[in-house]
């Protein structure tokens, strides 16, 4: 079986020392297609010396150099991005359309990275006295250890590696080890731009493994995690004990609110485009459509024809727009979930059962009037399911949607500009969108309040997450 070559350490790869590896497989066939070489604690201690050196050089290369690099892999992303989109969707699954999006994304997040960088402004404070100065400086706060995911493979880890960098800050970036090899090539691409040896590396192990021991680490400053809440609260406690600064973008379970002033079809046609994009495993993607009751019925019937119209299949192959999920666990818990709504009063309007084909398929499936007892409506599904509940006013539905503790995406649609002002104010999420897709754009923040997590990925804030707050008193 091969080896991926996925360790990047000081600038040289290795396959890494550690006694266990991992296996890879193609989600549409279940086939198992490489071995992953992973980290071992010495491995580690390497890469917290070389990210301690990156940094001590990274820090001193001005901010116009340091853009000019950033903008120099953005060009080389999108130069290779059909190749890394083979990667994307070879591994994780989804339809090569949507992986060509994301991989050719990513040089948009390098690029506005490599802009914001050169705006790290600090401030100038009047003095009280005469002759002085005050100011207030922003500097880089030091090696970065950074968690991403396998649902974007390129898009989440580019965000941490690209605000890391353009802030000045070393990083040591864990990647996903389900779909380690658009990782290799995004960090590859950096390389060959010419970040310095050290200032970026990449690690696959043992998850936590790997986060135990660099959280731990002195050298580490700043902690970046995307994933589960359970996982970011156990991150995020390590950290707080260690008081290293913390990022957590976790998960979500999104609103999709549907008032009766819309063009219904046209609002179920997008709400489902929106929810099986990525088989539904996206943080934001709506979770519960909350339908006024006098478009209940006209909706949940245009929402399930869209669905069900969808053709499921490899993400290779050309007319496939729904592929599979990322691996079994998620079809396990799709079952277990669909069995579970059932059970407590759901109805099925189209999927609802594993597919036979190999592979890790489950079908976009809608459930209707879904209890708020059933385990779906409260934990996040992260998979191809969508929950349709009736609702009468404004009020109440506000009240559903916020009645869980998550609070990273919500949406609405409506007419009104009065509702629409209202779902603003009062939706707790951390993003709202109002009659469209409106979210994760390199210049707008992404992120949550509540179990979501906190801190913001992108827009101003994702370059602030890795800045520190000096300030110069100075007279003489
Ligand atoms: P999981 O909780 O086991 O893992 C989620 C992610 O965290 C994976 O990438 C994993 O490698 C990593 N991870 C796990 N333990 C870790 C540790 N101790 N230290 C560092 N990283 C660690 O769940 P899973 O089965 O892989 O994914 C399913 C759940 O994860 C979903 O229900 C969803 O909530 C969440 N998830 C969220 C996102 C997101 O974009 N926020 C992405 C992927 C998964």
């Amino acid at each position: 079986m091969r080896v991926i070559e996925s360790i990047l350490i000081d600038g040289h790869w290795s396959r890494g020392s550690h006694e266990q590896q991992g296996a890879v497989f193609n989600p549409a066939t279940g086939e198992h297609i490489a071995d992953l070489g992973f980290a071992s604690h010495a491995d580690l201690d390497r890469a917290l010396v070389a990210a301690a050196k990156g940094f001590e050089v990274w820090r001193k290369t001005s901010a116009y150099d340091r853009s000019k690099i950033l903008r120099r892999a953005a060009d080389l992303v999108r130069e290779r991005s059909d190749a890394i989109a083979e990667l994307i969707t070879l591994e994780q699954g989804k339809p090569l359309a949507e992986a060509r999006m994301e991989a050719f994304g990513a040089g948009d997040h390098i690029d506005w990275y490599a802009e914001e960088g050169r705006r790290a402004y600090g401030r100038v404070i009047p003095p009280r006295a005469r002759g002085a100065r005050q100011m207030v400086l922003r500097e880089p706060i030091g090696p970065v250890a950074a968690f991403s995911p396998w649902n974007f493979p390129v898009s989440q880890l580019v965000r941490k590696i690209a605000g890391a960098l353009a802030a000045g800050c070393s990083i040591i970036a864990k990647g996903p080890e389900e779909t380690p090899s658009s990782c290799i090539e995004l960090c590859r691409a950096f390389q060959d731009a010419g970040v310095p040896p050290g200032v970026l590396n990449l690690v696959f192990g043992v998850p936590a493994e790997i986060s135990d021991y660099l959280i731990r680490s002195e050298v580490i400053r700043k902690i970046s995690f995307t994933g589960s809440v359970p996982v970011g609260r156990a991150l995020g406690a390590l950290a707080g004990q260690h008081l290293k600064r913390c990022t957590l973008e976790l998960g979500g379970h999104a609103p999709f609110i549907v008032c009766d002033d819309v063009d219904v079809e046209a609002v179920a046609a997008l709400g489902a485009s929106l929810k099986f994009r990525n088989a539904g495993q996206i943080c934001a993607s709506p979770t519960r459509f909350f339908v006024q009751r006098g478009i209940y019925q006209q909706f949940v019937s245009a929402f399930s024809k869209a669905g069900a119209a969808l053709k499921v299949g490899a993400g290779d192959a050309a007319d496939t727009q729904m592929g599979p999920l990322a691996n079994p666990r998620r079809v396990a818990a799709m079952q277990a979930y669909v069995d579970d709504a059932l059970a407590v009063g759901a109805t099925l309007a189209v999927g609802g059962q594993n597919t036979a084909q190999p592979g890790f398929f489950f079908p976009p499936t809608v459930l209707a009037d879904v209890p708020d007892s059933a385990r779906v409506m409260h934990e996040e599904p992260f998979g191809p399911i969508a929950s349709i509940v009736a609702f009468d006013d404004l009020e109440e539905v506000i009240g559903k949607a916020n009645a869980l503790p998550f609070g990273l995406a919500a949406f609405a649609f409506t007419r009104s500009i009065q509702r629409a002002i209202l779902l603003a104010d009062e939706l707790q999420s951390g993003m709202v969108s109002i009659n469209h897709f409106g979210i994760a754009a390199p210049e707008t923040p992404f992120g949550g309040i509540k179990d979501s997590g906190y801190g913001s990925e992108g827009g101003s804030e994702g370059l602030d997450a890795y800045l520190t707050t000096k300030f110069v008193s100075q007279v003489g």
